[in-house]
């Protein structure tokens, strides 16, 4: 904990570990048959071993902050949408973990509009929350998030493997990123398990990580990217004030087909589990 990778060690066109500074600004070198890189969408580890992620264009940011909740009171899951204003109100305990999600680059005006004027959006677009809006005393309450959405070619080299937000950073629409990480790492350690203890890791193998998580992901980045197009775009751009008619009409006449994006999400496809040998009992 608390110790940054600063580069790879590389040798004989290979990587052979990492080297890392820590918080009191020790360095080092850390030795290892394979380097897996979690380390998130700005991911050292991919950028060291020369790994470039392809960018799908994203047209949103979020913005999050936090509103008082008294007790456990209730709020709607359905998004706000209205006026060129999106929110999404997440009940935590003792809060509510409000985004807000408006154009990309738009950071820059939010902050120089000031804090009235960016509880005023909220007012407008959560009107149930406009009560309270005055919990958010500066812009400095108000985190900006630089949404990405993008997935390598390649997931390794020789000694070195991405996975998760290293290998697809995921938007935040179905709240899926961490599942996919999981799942990742789950695959990971199941497929490689057995090459490690013979001391030996291939890029065949490396491959099969890459080849047994791709579809999953590229279903939810779909999911996500069809989204932003048709749901998120067109609200924060002022031309709808919710999801397609088309779409509630085909959802509502045909219930089974709610239950379809609801399993791709909640659940995922190829669900991983840790196998037999790696539980206890
Ligand atoms: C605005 C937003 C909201 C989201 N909301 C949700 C949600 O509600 N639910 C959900 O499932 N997903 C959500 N996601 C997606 C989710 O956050 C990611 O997909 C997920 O966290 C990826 O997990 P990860 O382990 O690959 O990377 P991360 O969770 O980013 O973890 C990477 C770790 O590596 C560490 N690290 C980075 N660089 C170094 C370094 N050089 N040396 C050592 N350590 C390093 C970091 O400190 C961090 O601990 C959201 C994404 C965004 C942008």
């Amino acid at each position: 904990m608390n110790t940054e990778v600063t580069s790879l060690i590389s040798e004989a066109g290979r990587v052979a570990g990492v080297r890392y500074r820590t918080a009191e600004g020790t360095t080092g070198e850390i030795r290892a048959d394979l380097t897996v890189g979690c380390d998130g969408r700005w991911s050292v580890v991919r950028r060291e071993a020369g790994l470039r992620p392809r960018e799908f264009p994203v047209p949103i940011d979020t913005w999050w902050f936090r509103l008082p909740r008294d007790g456990d009171e209730k709020a709607e899951l359905t998004p706000g949408m209205r006026d060129g204003h999106f929110a999404v109100v997440i009940p935590r305990e003792g809060y509510f973990q409000i985004a807000y999600l408006a154009a990309k680059g738009l950071d820059g005006r939010l902050r120089a509009e000031g804090v009235e004027a960016f509880r005023d959006r909220i007012r407008k677009v959560l009107p149930q929350q406009a009560d309270r809006v005055d919990a958010i005393t500066s812009m400095d309450d108000v985190k900006h998030l630089d949404v990405r959405l993008n997935l390598l070619p390649r997931w390794h080299r020789e000694g070195v493997l991405c996975i998760g937000d290293a290998a697809h950073a995921m938007s935040p629409i179905g709240g899926v990123g961490i599942n996919l990480a999981v799942q990742d790492a789950v695959a990971t350690a199941r497929l490689l398990a057995g090459p490690l203890r013979r001391g030996r890791v291939s890029g065949r193998d490396l491959e099969r990580i890459r080849r047994r998580r791709l579809l999953p992901t590229l279903v939810v980045q779909a999911i996500q990217r069809t989204m932003h197009r048709m749901v998120i775009r067109p609200v924060i751009e002022g031309r709808r004030n919710g999801p397609p008619r088309a779409l509630v009409a085909v959802m509502n006449a045909i219930p089974v087909a709610r239950r379809i994006p609801a399993y791709v999400i909640g659940v995922g496809l190829l669900p991983e589990h840790a196998p037999k040998w790696a539980r206890r009992d």
